[in-house]
């Protein structure tokens, strides 16, 4: 950690401004070696922002704004410069190498939120939610990010964390004065103890789901024969005119892909080809691709046409599916010729039946709901907490550990109890990093974006 770094901190693009910044040990002089402020009596005072230029050399690059922010109240709580120039491709560019020849280092992806969690500014939850409150694609995700920012996850992880240790003192406490009395007292008062906080991290799995589609999105999969409605639904649930709809049967060849914000939760929503055996080639290619899209789906909205009787490949469609089914009745404002019942009694267990019209929007909003709870499956979103697959695998650690400890304190084998209560604190510990690995570390911060 002791060299310097130095990367565009902004994105890349046509924009008014552009940020560099600067971080480590030397950021001052880099700074120094490249900033001269307009007024030679002018000089940098750290956290003022200055106005001057940027030179690489003698030549200069563009006019700007800087600021020295000394340690440790930074981002990433070394010194750090940042440079406010004209953003554009060109400009941003330049300066950053002059950055560079004056002795910084390009910065890795996430290495400056690296820096703070090193530091010990924030803990490894707090930073994961940096890059996904960069990547929200909702408000709600947003907000659920900036949440995590704050530390929520990591105070609600650390109270159960405590709650584990205090039972593993106590335990140990009766251990080194052994007393056959209170043996049986110490494991009741542990198994309470144990037990509230696996019932607190059972229901924290069962939320997780919402968690992680608020930052991951939901995958949901339109499919039905041809001529059903499905662009037209896929149109009446985005409320804009996207597909194109013609009442020629295979209009929709590939797999159209749209984003919706399904109250809250970013949605993912692609309009497959119409499932019917065909002999067209480019036909056959759009339904493989529909099928493959139908595989990794979290909701299949089937499209049925209400007008019409289910076909045979409706019916084999049905049997096909296995993501959580929803199913959309269309053309319920045209005279209904499969009725509920007949399409009901082939649905799968648990599947939603709606009868809804692209047209005249009837029952648009309802499959919408139906759709959200459906994804959601039971998972309150406003109850999750775990936001990555990285926190469910840390808690189903210490679930496991938090049973075999029950079995052990039941069994009144109070040392075996201690260990696995120690195990599950440690799997937990996973969370917000205190007992993470040099990998694991890494592999977060791989996957953030330059510059942050
Ligand atoms: P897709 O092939 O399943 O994507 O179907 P389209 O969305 O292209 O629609 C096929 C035809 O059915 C078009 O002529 C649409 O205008 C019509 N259509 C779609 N939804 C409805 C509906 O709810 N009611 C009625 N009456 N016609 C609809």
């Amino acid at each position: 950690m002791e060299d310097t770094i130095a990367s565009i901190a902004t994105a890349t693009g046509l924009g008014g401004i552009a940020v560099i910044r600067i971080s480590g040990k030397g950021a001052r002089d880099v700074l120094s070696r490249v900033f001269r402020p307009r007024r030679t009596s002018c000089r940098l005072v750290p956290r003022r922002l200055t106005y001057g230029e940027v030179y690489d050399g003698e030549e200069r690059l563009d006019e700007c704004m800087a600021v020295f922010l000394p340690a440790p109240h930074t981002y990433t709580t070394e010194d750090v410069a940042e440079i406010q120039c004209h953003g554009g491709s060109v400009t941003a560019q330049s300066v950053l190498r002059a950055a560079l020849r004056a002795g910084a280092r390009l910065a890795e992806p996430g290495e400056f939120t690296k820096r703070a969690f090193l530091g010990g500014r924030i803990d490894l939850a707090q930073a994961e939610s940096v890059m996904d409150l960069i990547s929200a694609r909702t408000e709600r995700a947003a907000k659920a990010s900036l949440r995590q920012m704050d530390g929520y996850l990591s105070r609600r992880v650390q109270a159960l964390q405590d709650k584990l240790l205090d039972t593993v003192a106590y335990i140990e406490a009766t251990l080194d004065y052994p007393d056959e009395d209170i043996e049986p007292l110490t494991a009741r008062r542990a198994i309470e103890e144990a037990e509230g906080v696996r019932d607190a991290l059972a229901e924290a799995l069962r939320n997780a789901r919402a968690g992680q589609m608020l930052q991951n999105g939901v995958r949901i999969v339109l499919i039905g024969s041809p001529n059903t409605g499905k662009s037209s639904l896929l149109n009446a649930l985005l409320r804009e005119q996207r597909a194109i709809v013609t009442d020629i049967a295979g209009t929709t060849r590939d797999v159209l892909r749209e984003d919706l914000d399904l109250f809250g939760l970013p949605v993912r929503l692609s309009d497959t080809a119409g499932l019917r055996e065909t002999e067209d080639a480019v036909e056959r290619i759009g339904v493989d691709r529909a099928r493959a899209e139908m595989r990794g789906a979290d909701v299949v909205l089937l499209v049925l046409d209400g007008a019409r009787q289910l076909t045979e490949e409706e019916r084999a469609l049905l049997r096909e599916t296995e993501a959580p089914l929803v199913v959309a009745l269309n053309k319920a404002d045209l005279p209904p010729q499969t009725d509920e019942a007949q399409a009901r009694a082939v649905l799968p267990a648990g599947a939603r039946l709606l009868r809804t019209s692209a047209r005249t929007g009837e029952g648009v909003e309802a499959l919408r709901r139906a759709l959200y709870e459906t994804a959601l499956r039971g998972a309150a979103p406003e109850e999750a907490y775990l936001t990555s697959e990285r926190h469910v695998q840390a808690v189903r650690e210490a679930l496991a550990a938090l049973e075999s400890a029950l079995q052990a304190l039941r069994t009144l084998t109070l040392d075996c109890a201690a260990l696995d209560l120690r195990a599950a604190w440690e799997a937990l510990g996973a969370i917000t990093g205190a007992t993470a690995t040099e990998d694991v570390i890494d592999r977060i911060f791989a996957r953030f974006c330059l510059g942050k």
